[in-house]
């Protein structure tokens, strides 16, 4: 990145989990970057807030009903789903972290990537969805993406500077979930409650239900393949409880890179904006090896969590499918949020719309779009709503 120049940043769902660890990543920062927009789903008042304090040029808030008392300190709001579009296109806008939930990010992604923005992404959806898309608007609009997930990350770290020719596998890791060590006979069982307890890292509560489902490693998988080129046959999956190794490169010479930590997000979306370059000051505690101590790895097992393998077949599948699993994933989930379905439904459920609906086409953003609106009603269907 060059020297000298304040960098702004749009951040799309400020309001959430990652939203505000990048806020404060910003904060520390405030030489390097500056808030250029952000924007919000309902949450009017923290956004109101965020104005307040960070000054943005721009502020959407996607849900038109939710009232707000306009700050004085920002030049303007938008109201409606078009804000996140809006905030990605702007001028004053050089880098755009993605941190919006679900396949709602998809368009903001394409937009700011077709006018050759860095995208900071942790809306894995985005690529999950649309990935052969997002790849074609980035290589058109000489746009850039850079991966804000704790995982890709890491093997972003660990590959900056050598050709992916070298590169021979990666090894995700996964903490395993709330459920890591549960027997099927639990696992039928399992509340939303015991869902949400997520061992290693405090989260949105989507992605928390998709790490208790393992589809979030899918998820994963899906988004180191678009990410790095990468086959899925050189992209494997270790359960590692502790969340400490980020993740492994193996390069052909059999040498193995980790990046390692305490779980923290600061770090990953400080690199996501600074990348190649290292700053000082990123706001995370140093790693103490005797402390993270022992680090143990276990097989990741596919029986008991289904969703992982159904999507990990979608992405290889190719299409429509991973969009389609991604689609039934997210609509199952906000059942089981909405305590209208229960934990072990969500496999099934996805399984049920990916048998239906896989061989949707998925060449072109509106292929896609219907896809993933018809996997939603095939699970709304199931479940009479
Ligand atoms: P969150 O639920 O805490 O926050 C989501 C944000 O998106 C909020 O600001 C919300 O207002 C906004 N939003 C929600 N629905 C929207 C919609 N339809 N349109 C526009 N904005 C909307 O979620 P999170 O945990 O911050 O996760 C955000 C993304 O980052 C997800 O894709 C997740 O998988 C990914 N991610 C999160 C973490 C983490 O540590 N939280 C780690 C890795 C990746
Ligand atoms: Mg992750």
């Amino acid at each position: 990145m060059s020297e000298g120049r304040v960098r702004g940043v749009a951040i799309l769902g400020s309001t959430g989990s990652i939203g505000t660890t990048a806020l404060r990543v910003l904060a520390r920062h405030r030489d390097r970057f500056r808030a250029a927009a952000l924007t919000a789903f309902n949450n009017a008042d923290l956004l109101r807030e965020q104005v307040a304090e960070f000054r943005p040029a721009f502020a959407g808030l996607v849900k038109e009903g939710a009232r707000t008392n306009r700050s004085d300190d920002c030049s303007s709001w938008s109201m409606g789903p078009q804000c996140l579009v809006e905030a990605a296109k702007r001028d004053d806008v050089d880098i755009v972290i993605n941190a919006v939930v679900g396949a709602a990010g998809l368009d903001a992604t394409l937009a700011a990537l077709s006018r050759g923005k860095r995208v900071a992404l942790a809306n894995k959806e985005t690529l999950v969805m649309g990935g052969p898309l997002v790849n074609a608007a980035c290589a058109e609009g000489r746009g850039e993406i850079i991966p804000v997930d704790s995982e890709h990350s890491a093997i972003l770290q660990c590959i900056t500077g050598r050709p992916g020719i070298e590169v021979r596998r990666v090894i995700i890791t996964a903490s395993g979930g709330p459920f890591r060590q549960w027997t099927r006979d639990q696992l039928e069982r399992a509340t939303l409650e015991d869902a949400l307890q997520h061992p290693t890292w405090r989260m949105g509560r989507k992605i928390t239900v998709d790490s208790a489902t393992l589809a979030n490693k899918a998820l994963e998988v899906i988004e180191a393949h678009f990410l790095f080129g990468l086959p899925y046959d050189k992209i494997e999956v270790v359960v590692h409880p502790q969340s400490i190794v980020h993740s492994f490169v193996e390069f052909v010479d059999g040498s193995v890179l980790a990046q390692v930590g305490v779980p923290s997000m600061e770090l990953p979306v400080l690199y996501a904006l600074t990348h190649p370059e290292r700053v000082s000051d990123s706001g995370v505690p140093q790693f103490d090896p005797v402390a993270a101590s022992p680090l143990t790895f276990e097989p990741l097992d596919a029986e008991r969590f289904p969703a992982f393998a159904l999507g990990v077949a979608a992405g290889r599948k190719g299409g429509a499918a991973p969009a389609i699993f991604n689609a039934a994933n997210e609509a199952a989930v906000a059942l089981f949020l909405d305590g209208r379905i229960s934990f072990r439904d969500i496999g099934p459920t996805i399984s049920g719309a990916l048998d239906v609906l896989g061989s949707m086409p998925g060449g072109s953003r509106d292929e896609l779009v219907a896809a993933d609106a018809a996997a939603r009603r095939n699970v709304q269907a199931r479940f009479g709503c």
